[in-house]
């Protein structure tokens, strides 16, 4: 099958994929490595499938420079599910500390209230989600089981530029992050975290697999009603294999953790090398949007995200003629989330710099057109 160049896709998630990532998977689609067997079609217990899972495992723990003292867990559920496992494994029965930075962290607290006590220990509703609380002003409680952020707000743009530091805070709770929509993107200081998860389908693969990274000293804590299949210990004992893994997910994510690890920028490598891509896409954006005032963004300066970018038409009856327009110039899915409007370009590893100036080269032709 020969092919044009794709359209550039700025879906939020299920996410752009890297192109030589899906092209292998395709040429692997009917026989693996000569196995004679689809990996859909391999026994999850099997020698193929589970050299391909070590590899995985291997590679995100260099990928993302996790430590030996950190598990590394193939689950199912997504962020949703995690939002009630986490809560399950984590509380003991005891409270948790949330801090509210925009709809994903709202939804964590409000389902972990389900398993424990869910304290708000800050929140940015009041700016709309578009500013990060200062940590000095977070009101963690003493007794904590664990603190929750999410790292990186999808639907509003948020981003932690730096994890908090929970100890200089006076806390010495575990610190709980939803990496879903910014992992691998840029390193991870394991230092201050207890627990990171993440669904795999906007950094990192297809929908359907779960990636949690978890100390070791908070296994064994579960809720005697958390199911089997989710407990965090009973997972690590069985190298995620507990119950039939979601296999095909687990093997594209490895493509795409091969696809990282060999990305280079000048000396750096992996995430650093993505860190610094990723710094470029965001600025070349956020720079044209700040400089014109046909559009804006509405999140500060200091915590924008480089994964995610809101962005608004100030005359929002332009808003389906930009679209239409995007999608005929080849650039796709930047309708903005249904609660926030607008529009969102989603800039994910998977995006290159040139979708990023194909997006930019567009908007300045609407603007020029429609002001
Ligand atoms: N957390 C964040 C930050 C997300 O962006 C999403 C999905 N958009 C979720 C959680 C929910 O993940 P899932 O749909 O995999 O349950």
């Amino acid at each position: 099958m020969t092919q044009g160049p794709r359209p550039y896709n700025f879906s939020a998630g299920p996410a752009a994929m890297p192109e030589a990532v899906l092209q292998r998977a395709a040429s692997d689609m009917l026989d693996w490595q000569g196995s004679g067997m689809s990996v859909m079609e391999m026994s999850h217990r099997g020698k193929e499938f589970g050299a391909i899972c070590s590899q995985a495992e291997a590679d995100i723990r260099t990928l993302l420079a996790v430590p030996a003292h950190f598990h590394i867990l193939f689950m199912q559920g997504g962020g949703l599910g995690e939002n009630a496992i986490v809560p399950m494994n984590l509380s003991r029965g005891a409270g948790a500390d949330f801090v509210i930075t925009g709809s994903w962290s709202a939804k964590s607290q409000k389902e972990a209230q389900r398993y424990c006590k869910a304290n708000v220990a800050a929140s940015n509703a009041d700016s709309q989600h578009t500013r990060l609380p200062d940590p000095a002003t977070w009101q963690l409680a003493r007794d904590a089981s664990y603190v929750h952020i999410c790292s990186n707000e999808t639907i509003h743009g948020i981003e932690f530029q730096e994890l908090p530091d929970l100890a200089a805070l006076g806390s010495d709770a575990p610190l709980v992050i939803d990496f879903s929509s910014h992992v691998a993107s840029r390193p991870v200081d394991w230092r201050r975290v207890g627990l990171a998860f993440g669904g795999a389908q906007k950094n990192l693969g297809p929908a359907g697999l779960t990636i949690v990274i978890v100390r070791d000293d908070l296994l064994g804590r579960a809720l005697d009603i958390c199911p089997t299949a989710f407990n965090y210990k009973t997972v690590a004992e069985n190298k995620s294999m507990y119950n039939t893994p979601p296999t095909w997910g687990i093997y594209v994510a490895g493509l795409t953790f091969q696809w990282l690890l060999q990305q280079t920028e000048g000396e750096l490598r992996g995430v650093e090398a993505m860190e610094q891509r990723n710094i470029a896409k965001a600025q070349l954006l956020y720079g044209f949007i700040d400089a014109s005032s046909f559009y804006e963004n509405k999140v500060a300066a200091n915590c924008r995200s480089r994964m995610n970018v809101p962005f608004f038409l100030k005359d929002e009856s332009r808003n389906e003629a930009f679209l239409a327009g995007a999608r005929e110039a080849g650039l796709l899915q930047l309708k903005g989330h249904k609660s926030v409007g607008g529009m969102r370009a989603s800039i994910y590893n998977a995006m290159p710099l040139a979708g990023v100036q194909a997006l930019v080269s567009y908007m300045r032709e609407f603007e020029r057109s429609h002001a």
